[in-house]
């Protein structure tokens, strides 16, 4: 804990921890006994994109290592300010698909749903930082529009909730709207892709479960965790009470130069996730987000990791290696390449 006064983590609410996030540089160098000389770069990253990130998060980091890695995904740096032709503001041209407020419809059978603007955290690797949505919730006429679209086109069979974060919503708010959609009867699945348990385990909540799991849909939950010390005692509790409501959890994960693009890293970190119950789904290469540039793990760098997981992993917590390209109909997987031998010539 921070000071004595304030009351323990596990008694305090999730809106309460979210408000109480660092967002001050200094106090986050200060707190983990960092090197006083960070304090410029990150002032200057936190200038284009500000720090954000709450307690449970930064107790899960190591004090006066500037490498740790969940530091590495939220400490403002000033090296995000340099400019690189490939590094752009918006890499996958979202701000185009998303003509109908709330609404991203580009893959067959699945609809995007953007259900809060808001996120618990700041991750630098982020498009967010060009496009910080606000943490406005739609208006209910724009609710009802893209409750409308829905129940227009019967291809819809998933409904995606997303962000920002769609857990920064209230249990209230997601309670409802879960309800109007299981109530279209060619919704056959929801999904929900949330980092919000993982940095405020405190967000699940028994309202939460109630909201999500208390309709005919199954609940698919998709957690973004890039690192096995993500993983603490709360996280792993908060994991467990989604299991035993019946939701299939998955994980994505962002590769990330100086996070985890070693083999050790990630196998450990699919290691972990299978010990909660967690298949890996997807690992993304990065987006080429300006500001994002330090974090590039070249391609045959990233399919070396992805096929040296294969010969040490079993299958199903591989996480299939993928790429989001604009005006794909899906993910885009990188080719397959073998760990160093040539079993398939
Ligand atoms: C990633 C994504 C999905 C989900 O794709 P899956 O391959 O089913 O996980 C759906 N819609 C949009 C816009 C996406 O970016
Ligand atoms: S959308 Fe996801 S990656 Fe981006 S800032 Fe929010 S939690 Fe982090």
């Amino acid at each position: 804990m921070i000071h004595g006064s304030l009351a323990p983590v596990e008694s305090v609410s999730w809106q309460s921890l979210l408000s109480r996030s660092i967002t001050d540089p200094e106090q986050l160098l200060r707190r983990l006994e960092l090197d006083p000389a960070l304090l410029a770069g990150a002032r200057a990253g936190a200038a284009d994109f500000p720090l954000r990130v709450p307690e449970p998060f930064v107790e899960r980091m190591h004090k006066s290592d500037p490498n740790d890695p969940l530091l590495r995904q939220v400490l403002p740096l000033g090296e995000e300010l340099l400019e690189h032709p490939d590094y752009v503001l918006d890499p996958l041209g979202e701000q185009h698909t998303n003509t109908r407020a709330g609404i991203i419809h580009k893959y067959h059978g699945r609809l995007l749903l953007i259900v809060s603007g808001g996120c618990a955290v700041n991750c630098r690797y982020c498009f967010r930082r060009h496009f910080p949505y606000g943490d406005n919730n739609l208006s209910t006429e724009q609710w009802q529009q893209a409750l409308d679209y829905i129940r227009g086109d019967q291809s819809i069979g998933e409904v995606i909730y997303s962000g920002g974060d769609p857990l920064a919503a209230s249990d209230k708010r997601l309670a409802w709207l879960t309800r109007e959609i299981a109530a279209i009867p060619h919704v056959r699945r929801l999904r929900v892709h949330t980092r919000l348990p993982v940095v405020i385990p405190q967000r699940v909540t028994s309202e939460l479960i109630d909201a999500l799991c208390g309709t005919r849909l199954p609940v698919v939950m998709v957690l973004h965790s890039n690192h096995a010390n993500e993983f603490d005692a709360a996280l792993g509790n908060a994991v467990l009470r989604l299991r035993q409501a019946g939701i299939t959890l998955l994980n994505q994960t962002v590769l990330l130069r100086g996070v985890n693009d070693s083999l050790e890293t990630l196998i450990s970190l699919s290691e972990t996730l299978g010990d909660h119950g967690i298949l890996p789904y997807y690992l993304h290469v990065l987006d080429h987000v300006k500001g994002a540039q330090h974090f590039h793990v070249d391609d045959g760098a990233a399919m070396g990791l992805a096929a040296e997981m294969l010969a040490r992993l079993p299958g199903f917590l591989v996480p299939r290696l993928v790429r989001e390209v604009a005006g794909e109909t899906s993910k885009t997987p990188l080719p397959f390449q073998t760990a160093g031998t040539h079993r398939l010539a």
